[in-house]
């Protein structure tokens, strides 16, 4: 994830209600959101602004549906995608056409559900994309040893329960980031985990007391928290 940038989303629907409810949904949670209501107008606005994502609705007007719009995506890129389909007989063409979309959703669907897939499918991806990088994150005099799930302050290790490790890892991965209770909760306890939103300040709070002014842990008014 860029620093300081919300993750960009192209969203290629041409049924105006349901791009503007995926818009404002996906905008809630801090993604930045490109829409298009045709297949060629799809394809500019991903060359033009490069998306960490394509939410792609498989029965468009003009000569680029979605499935011919997939598969030229997929032809020199593994940008992920997640299909929009609409009929049963839709998601047999997607399964079948094998077109390497990394998921799809049925319509009618919930826009909170959308949503939980988008970032499924980005945390899958970007932990593809970190696979490459060194398991240790630094962030000023604390180091996050993902390999080995601990936390070193001035290379002693610090308690902390697995929770607050994987709040601590979760934060360090998006260093920079205003990231919101709820992103925390989706992103650290699952979407599916169902509490109170408080429960992330109470973790953070412990993070906090563990490590103390070695870790530049920020409040965000308003919004949640974010880790410099
Ligand atoms: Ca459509």
């Amino acid at each position: 994830m860029t620093q300081g940038a919300e993750p960009v989303v192209v969203v290629v629907e041409d049924d105006p209600n349901i791009a503007s409810l995926v818009d404002m949904y996906l905008r809630q949670d801090g993604y930045r959101v490109y829409q298009a209501a045709d297949g060629e107008t799809g394809l500019e606005r991903i060359k033009q602004h490069r998306p960490k994502l394509v939410v792609l609705d498989i029965g468009l007007p003009g000569g680029l549906d979605g499935i011919a719009l997939c598969r030229e995506l997929r032809a020199d890129s593994d940008i992920p995608i997640i299909m929009l389909t609409a009929r049963d007989s839709e998601i047999d063409r997607v399964l079948g056409l094998e077109l390497g979309a990394d998921d799809y959703v049925t319509k009618p669907f919930s826009p909170r559900e959308l949503v939980a897939r988008v970032k499924a499918v980005l945390r899958r991806t970007d932990a593809a994309s970190w696979a490459g990088l060194p398991p240790t994150l630094s962030i000023g005099k604390v180091e996050v040893d993902t390999a080995r799930r601990e936390v070193r302050l001035n290379g002693e290790p610090v308690g902390l329960t697995t929770r607050e490790f994987d709040l601590l890892q979760y934060l360090a991965e998006n260093q920079g980031l205003a990231l919101s209770r709820r992103q925390l909760l989706d992103g650290v306890w699952g979407y599916d985990w169902v509490g109170d939103e408080r429960t992330v300040d109470v973790h953070v709070l412990q993070v906090r007391k563990k490590l103390g002014d070695a870790l530049n842990l920020a409040t965000v008014r308003g919004v949640g928290y974010r880790l410099d």
